[in-house]
C-alpha cells in the first residue's frame, strides 16, 4: 500500500476547510472493518472541527454493539429521515469499506442526489466503480481499518490515535484478516497493530466481545447448518449451504448470526471453494470464501452480479433458492470446464 503525495494533498486540501459537513457511508450489512474503520476515521475528524455522521444502510452485528461510537452510527431503515437530511446537507462523502455505490442498496438513491458533495473513497476491494474525487483503493490492504490507520499516520502522525480509535482500528484488521489468519498480513500490519497495542488496547477483550458474543440460538443454527444443510460437490471440493426464511425464524436469527458459517466449510481439508445462500426479503446472498488461486471475486461478478475480494466475495441471486443452487453447481462447472477451478 503507497499513499502518493498527490492524494494526501487532495485530502488535506478538502479538510482545510473548517467545520465541513461530512458523512461517512459504509456498506449493508456492515461488518467490523466498515464499522470499525468509520468509527476510528470520524473520530478524528470531529477532532479537527468538523462535523460528522456515520451512515449505514441497515443494523450491524449485535456482537459490535460494544463499540466506543456506534451508538451515533444512523441507521438508514431505521431512521431515513435523518440519513436523508444528513447526506443532502453534506460537503463531503466518504465511501467506507465498499466501492459500488450498489452495495448501499435502498440508500443508493439518496447518495446519488446529492450531486455538489465531494467524494472520497477509503477501500481495499478490487476495481473502483464509481468515479471519486479522490481515492484511496488499496485491495492490497487486509482491511479498510489499516488504510485509515496508514492515512493517520502519514498525514497526523499515530499521537493522534486515541484508545477509542485504536479499539476501533484493531476491531477492523481483526476482523477482516479472519483474526490475523488470511492474506496480506504484511510486517506493516503488526507495525500498526503493536502502535494501537501501545494506545492500552485490551485485545483478549476485544477478541472476546467480538467472537465469543453470540446467542445459543446461533450456536445451534450453526450445527443445523453444518450437519443438515451443507452439501459438497465437485470431487470433495466445493462445499454449498444454504438457509431459508422459515429455518432462519426457527433460530431466532438476528443480524450477524450466520457470520463465519461459509468459512467454517474452508476448514475441510480439501475444499477450495465454499458458499453460503441466506434467504432474504427480496432476494438470495450470496457469500463466497476460496483457497489459494481460486478467484471468487471473478465467479461473483460473472455469476451474481456481486464481486468483493480475491479469497472472499459476495452477490445476489433473483431467483427462487432451488433455482440458485442449480444455477450456482452449472456455474462452477463451466468456472471448472475453463479451468479456474
Ligand atoms: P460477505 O460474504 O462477508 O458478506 O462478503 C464478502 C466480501 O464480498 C466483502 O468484501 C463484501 O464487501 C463483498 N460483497 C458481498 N456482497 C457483495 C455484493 O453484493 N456486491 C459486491 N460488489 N460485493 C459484495
Ligand atoms: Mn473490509
Amino acid at each position: 500500500m503507497k499513499l502518493s503525495n498527490e492524494q494526501i494533498e487532495a485530502l488535506q486540501k478538502l479538510l482545510a476547510r473548517e467545520q465541513q459537513r461530512i458523512v461517512l457511508l459504509a456498506h449493508t450489512n456492515p461488518d467490523g472493518d466498515a464499522i470499525g474503520s468509520s468509527l476510528a476515521w470520524a473520530s478524528l475528524l470531529r477532532s479537527m472541527g468538523h462535523s460528522v455522521t456515520c451512515i449505514v444502510p441497515n443494523k450491524y452485528p449485535y456482537f459490535l454493539d460494544w463499540m466506543p461510537g456506534i451508538d451515533q452510527v444512523v441507521i438508514f431503515r431505521n431512521e431515513p429521515e435523518k440519513a436523508q437530511a444528513a447526506v443532502a446537507a453534506a460537503d463531503i462523502l466518504f465511501s467506507m469499506d465498499f466501492n459500488a455505490i450498489s452495495r448501499l442498496e435502498s440508500l443508493s438513491d439518496t447518495i446519488a442526489a446529492n450531486v455538489t458533495a465531494k467524494r472520497v473513497l477509503i477501500d481495499h476491494h478490487l476495481s473502483p466503480q464509481e468515479p471519486f474525487d479522490v481515492q484511496f483503493s488499496f485491495p492490497d490492504s487486509s482491511s479498510t481499518a489499516f488504510v485509515v490507520y496508514s492515512l493517520i499516520e502519514r498525514m497526523y502522525g499515530t499521537e493522534r490515535i486515541s484508545a477509542e480509535m485504536a479499539a476501533c482500528l484493531y476491531v477492523g484488521m481483526m476482523t477482516d484478516t479472519g483474526n490475523f489468519s488470511f492474506s496480506f498480513l504484511t510486517p506493516a500490519l503488526y507495525r500498526a497493530v503493536a502502535v494501537l497495542a501501545e494506545k492500552g488496547i485490551d485485545i483478549p477483550a476485544i477478541h472476546n466481545n467480538v467472537y465469543n458474543a453470540y446467542t445459543a440460538d446461533r450456536a445451534r443454527l450453526f450445527g443445523y447448518a453444518i450437519d443438515r444443510k451443507m452439501e459438497i460437490i465437485h470431487d470433495g471440493t466445493v462445499a454449498l449451504m444454504s438457509l431459508k426464511e422459515h429455518e432462519m425464524r426457527r433460530f431466532n436469527f438476528q443480524q450477524g448470526d450466520s457470520e463465519g458459517f461459509v468459512n467454517y466449510a474452508l476448514s475441510i481439508k480439501k475444499i477450495r471453494m465454499s458458499v453460503m445462500f441466506l434467504a432474504h426479503r427480496k432476494f438470495i446472498r450470496v457469500s463466497l470464501r476460496s483457497r489459494g488461486e481460486v478467484d471468487v471475486n471473478r465467479f461473483a461478478r460473472r455469476y451474481f452480479e456481486g464481486g468483493g475480494h480475491h479469497n472472499a466475495a459476495g452477490g445476489k441471486s433473483y431467483v427462487s433458492m432451488e433455482e440458485t443452487i442449480e444455477h450456482f453447481k452449472r456455474a462452477v462447472e463451466e468456472y471448472a470446464r475453463e479451468g479456474h477451478l
